[in-house]
Formats: C-alpha cells, structure tokens, sequence
C-alpha cells in the first residue's frame, strides 16, 4: 500500500475518531435495553492465600451484547460512567451478584470473601448506600464476607463523601478495598486516612517486576508499606509462578491472577477451586479458616 499523503491521513485519522465516536454513542445507548434484556452476566476470579488456599473472589461484569458483541468492561464501564448509567449496571451487579452470594453463603462451609468493584459516582449517591443496606437484608448475607473496590479517583473527587461511605460500609460489616493502587493519582496520605482494610497493588507493578528494578523497589516499598499499616494486601495480575513465589516471600497475602485461575463463570467455580487448592504451589494448613 502507497504511503498515505498528508490529507489522506488526516481524513484516516476523521474517520477513525468518527467511528470511535459512533462505537461510543451505540454503547452508550444500549446500556438500558441490555440491563432489559439480560445481556449482563457475572464472572468470579479466585483470590488465593498461599497457606489457605482460595479465600475469597472478586465479581466481574460481562457483556455480551445482541448488537455489537463481547465487549469489554474496560470499555463500557467509563462510558457508562460519563453518561450517568453507571448506577443502574452497578445495582444490577448488586442485585445479582448478592443473589449468587446468598446461595453461596448457604451451600459452602468454607466461607468466602466475595468483592465487589463500585464506581465513583455510585458512592456518591446516598440512594445508593441505602439500595446496598436493602439489599444485604433482602439476601440475609454475612456482610463480613463482602467486600467493596473502590479506586482512588472516588476518594479524590470527593473525600469526605467518600469517606462517609466508606464508614457507612464498614459499620455495616463489610470491608473495603484500595483497588489498582500505586497507579493514578494514588497519595499515600489515603492510606492513612482512607481506613481500608485491603490494598489491591496495580497489575502493572506485577507486570514489571522483572522488566525494571525500579518498579520492583515501588512493589516492595508499596508492600512493606501496607504490612505497617497491618492491611491485607492483594496482588493482581499475576499469571506466572515466578512472579507469583515473588509476591508470596515479600509478604502479599492474596493473589489473583490467571497463573491461578481467569475469572470464571459461578457454576464453575466450585471444580475451579478445588484444582486450586490441589496445586503444588498452595501449602493449605487448615482448610476452614478465611483471613
Ligand atoms: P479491576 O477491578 O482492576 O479488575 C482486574 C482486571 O484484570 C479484570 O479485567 C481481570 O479479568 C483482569 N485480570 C485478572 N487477572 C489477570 C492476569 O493475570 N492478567 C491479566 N492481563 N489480566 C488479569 P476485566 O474483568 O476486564 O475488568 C476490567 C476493569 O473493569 C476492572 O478492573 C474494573 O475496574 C472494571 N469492572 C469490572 N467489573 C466491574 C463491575 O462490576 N463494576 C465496576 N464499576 N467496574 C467493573
Ligand atoms: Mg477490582
Ligand atoms: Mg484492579
Ligand atoms: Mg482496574
């Protein structure tokens, strides 16, 4: 193919912005007839302790749309959030994931932590926060065992809001997590005053920890930080065993990543987790306690 000249490439890069720019406008306007049309599902990734085995799973929304197929939520989430339909998905994966917990706290022993990832703007709705107590009750679920990721952009948009609700949550029962932390606008004043019970370091210091000896030093400063603070930490993204005996030396307390297991469907992930805790690499001491 010729180069492109230069007014070729101009029109090239209009198309592509319009075409980006109508991908956006169709997902945007399909968000409610596809909460209508149960085009959302919920897929659950094992959290794994490295003496317990897996002690808990983090809810992930799927989409799988009539018009425009598998879609990412690292696509559809920010546009819902731009466009205000962010709540409506969220108590969506409320409403079903508590329903998939209620039968989970039912049939399983061996209790899990099951967390759930919340946006900015829906813990800036106090509808919202009352929607979440209803819905705790309607399901008569443990709140000790559900747990909330929020990233620091809901904490730097509105602090004291973010706070309330994060106290509003805890004084319930439930705990919450720093999700992606170190990456964004991160401070670590928010560790001080953010009181969460978890940090979630970001994929990308896993990603990097033997690509740059820098970045392996934030991980390991990110890391000795938390276990001062007496916080759970969680490392995501990790998907070999390398990377994985790393994170477990220096102190990180959960792992998730597909080294264990991608997020799977919920009928799956009783078989998903005994393959887990049958792998070499997980020591399970005493197969009933959850941290
Ligand atoms: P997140 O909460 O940080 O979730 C981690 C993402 O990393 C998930 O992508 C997960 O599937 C993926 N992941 C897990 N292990 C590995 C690994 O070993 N390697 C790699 N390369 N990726 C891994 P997913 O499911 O596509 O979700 C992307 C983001 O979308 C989430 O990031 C979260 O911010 C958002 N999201 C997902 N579900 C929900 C939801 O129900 N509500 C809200 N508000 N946001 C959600
Ligand atoms: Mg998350
Ligand atoms: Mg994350
Ligand atoms: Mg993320």
């Amino acid at each position: 193919k010729a180069k492109s000249s230069g007014r070729n490439r101009y029109v090239e890069f209009i198309d592509a912005m319009t075409m980006q720019q109508n991908r956006r406008l169709q997902i945007a306007s399909s968000i409610k007839q596809a909460l209508d049309n149960n085009e959302f599902y919920l897929l659950f990734q094992p959290k794994v302790a490295p003496t317990k085995g897996v002690v808990g799973v983090e809810a992930l929304i799927r989409w799988n749309s009539q018009q425009l197929g598998i879609i990412s939520p690292a696509e559809f989430i920010p546009i819902a959030e731009q466009t205000g339909r962010i709540n409506d998905i969220t108590r969506w994966v409320i409403k079903h994931g508590f329903k998939k917990l209620h039968h989970l706290q039912k049939s399983q022993n061996n209790k899990l932590k099951v967390s759930f990832n919340l946006s900015t703007f829906d813990i800036f709705k106090p509808e919202f926060l009352k929607y979440l107590k209803e819905q705790l009750a309607e399901n008569q679920l443990e709140p000790q065992y559900i747990e909330f990721e929020i990233t620091e952009s809901s904490y730097i948009e509105n602090f004291s809001v973010a706070r309330n609700f994060i106290n509003s949550m805890q004084e319930v029962g439930c705990s919450i997590a720093l999700d992606d932390f170190g990456t964004g606008y991160s401070s670590l004043s928010y560790l001080t005053q953010i009181n969460a019970e978890t940090i979630k370091i970001d994929q990308y210091f896993v990603r990097n920890l033997f690509k740059s000896e820098k970045d392996k030093k934030v991980a390991d400063a990110i890391i000795s930080l938390s276990l001062k603070l007496n916080m759970t930490i969680c490392a995501e993204g990790v998907e070999n065993q390398k990377q994985y005996e790393y994170l477990k030396a220096a102190g990180c307390h959960q792992i998730q990543g597909y080294y264990f297991s991608k997020p799977v469907a919920y009928e799956q992930l009783n078989d998903n987790i005994k393959r887990i805790q049958n792998m070499p690499d997980i020591k399970v001491t005493k197969l009933s306690s959850v941290k």
